[in-house]
């Protein structure tokens, strides 16, 4: 039985699908106005693990992730007097820029860089900007149901009407008031209730991004974008929302208030919260300014000599810490985990092809990864199975298959590791075979055997195959 843990029941489920074998899922997407960071990256890995994980036992997937390139700032003053200005905003005027275009760079970013990370596309990338409508229409759903309300070409949902509010995140509205001052940001003095947030907001004088709609010109709020999309491609209910542990409030509880006022049906059956990545035990964000980009990676160069690691090595680094656990991010952790994936690799091209698996190794991989997505343990079982005494065909065999859930290419690299072996013959062992080759053709059987064995001091080994010399790498 394939089990996950919910974050709003606090349990490990049973997973039960609502039209089995499809499965929805929904996945909060990034914001594109920076190149998007390895903390979001561990976010998006955890919902391609989940997907892949479904995959292997047979689910039929729709995958959606939103691409957030609206902003959903409020601007106080103009120009270069701007405060509060809106990221996407702010950028797009410092590189003299539309913000879409800006949207757009980043966006085409990110997608190259989950294609480095092996994460499989998403079926639809919706764009905010793209379904300004669908908000809309949501919101006069609220209104008339009068669950929301408008307050000076705002408009704001009604957390009081909504008697589950807080059941993801446990903020029940009792508990609200210490955590709202807290978090107050903005200058929202036309609230009934400090606890309500906005659907809807006005647009400022010269705003860069608004639209046209019932209340005036404005620009939606964050959480509505999610319902609408989501709703839009996986239906009313659908089957798994994921995203980072920060996204639980208020995000996914303003979601849930929003598409379950609108729908009056059960939103999401399962809740999926990744863990932080961290670094120095401090959450890794753009505000804090400790974050590291795929790029960045790729050219890090180590005190050691490394230049550089693959962005597989970071995806197989995140797979050592089970998603839902914090996990603080260093260089060294990052080089283990890109040795570990170079000698998975190299241990593999010396492998036959593969042939019929080990069942008992695979039954257990499948154990762990539908044990609420345990990749500590699966990979421990790769590691066991590749030390193990079955033959290296079906050790290929069963690899090449948890490969579909670990996505670390190893059938591809088998290959082209095999090609470049070829090429990587040191000089000095093709100068002696060489030798070796003219005391062949001589019969001086005595001196071609003291270069055989010469070569093998060295880690090749020469077969002579009729007239030609082939070379192995010992
Ligand atoms: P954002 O663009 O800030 O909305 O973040 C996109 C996704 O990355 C969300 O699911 C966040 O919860 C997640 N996220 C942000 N920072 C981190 C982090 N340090 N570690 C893990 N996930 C993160
Ligand atoms: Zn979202």
């Amino acid at each position: 039985m394939l089990k996950l843990y919910n974050t709003f029941s606090r349990k490990i489920e049973d997973f039960k699908p609502i039209n089995p074998p499809h499965v929805g899922i929904y996945t909060c997407g990034p914001t594109v106005y920076r190149e998007v960071h390895i903390g979001n990256f561990r976010t998006y890995l955890m919902a391609d693990f989940l997907r892949r994980m479904l995959e292997y036992n047979g689910f039929k997937v729709t995958h959606i992730k939103n691409i957030t390139d609206v902003g959903h700032m409020r601007q106080v003053g103009q120009g270069h007097h701007a405060q509060n200005i809106d990221p996407i905003i702010k950028e797009a005027m410092d590189q003299g820029k539309t913000p879409l275009e800006i949207a757009q760079y980043y966006t085409s970013l990110f997608l190259e860089d989950e294609k480095k990370l092996n994460i499989l596309k998403a079926n639809v990338y919706p764009k905010a900007t793209e379904h300004i409508n669908e908000m809309i229409e949501m919101i006069k759903l609220l209104l008339k149901k009068e669950i929301a309300y408008e307050s000076d070409g705002n408009i704001y949902f009604d957390v009081k009407k909504f008697k589950d509010y807080g059941m993801l995140s446990g903020n029940t509205l009792d508990k609200m008031d210490n955590l709202l001052e807290a978090v107050r940001i903005s200058v929202e003095t036309d609230k009934k209730d400090s606890a309500d947030f906005a659907l809807w907001k006005k647009a400022e004088k010269d705003r860069l991004m608004k639209w046209d709609s019932p209340w005036g010109s404005g620009f939606p709020g964050w959480h509505i974008e999610c319902s609408a999309m989501s709703i839009k491609y996986l239906g009313k209910t659908f089957d798994i929302h994921t995203g980072g542990e920060d996204l639980i409030f208020p995000h996914h509880e303003d979601e849930i208030a929003q598409s379950e006022g609108a729908s009056g049906k059960k939103f999401v059956n399962y809740w999926l919260h990744g863990g932080y990545l961290l670094v120095d035990g401090e959450k890794m964000s753009r505000s804090k300014g400790n974050v590291y980009t795929i790029s960045e990676i790729e050219k890090r160069v180590m005190p050691g000599g490394r230049q550089g690691f693959d962005a597989l090595a970071f995806r197989y680094l995140t797979m050592m810490t089970h998603y839902k656990s914090k996990m603080n991010f260093t260089f060294e952790a990052l080089e283990g985990a890109q040795t570990a994936l170079n000698r998975l690799k190299e241990t593999m091209v010396a492998w036959e092809k593969p042939r019929i698996g080990c069942a008992e190794y695979e039954q257990r991989f499948l154990d762990a990864i539908n044990n609420d997505l345990n990749m500590p343990e699966a990979l421990s079982i790769v590691w066991e199975l590749v030390r193990s005494d079955y033959p290296t065909s079906a050790k290929a065999e069963s690899l090449f298959k948890f490969d579909k859930v670990l996505g670390l290419d190893l059938a591809k690299n088998q290959k082209s590791k095999i090609k470049n072996q070829k090429l990587e013959i040191p000089e000095k062992v093709t100068k002696l075979i060489k030798e070796r080759d003219k005391f062949r053709r001589q019969k001086n059987f005595d001196m071609a055997d003291k270069l055989r064995n010469k070569i093998k001091e060295i880690g090749y080994d020469v077969e002579d195959k009729g007239n030609k010399s082939v070379v192995k790498k010992v």
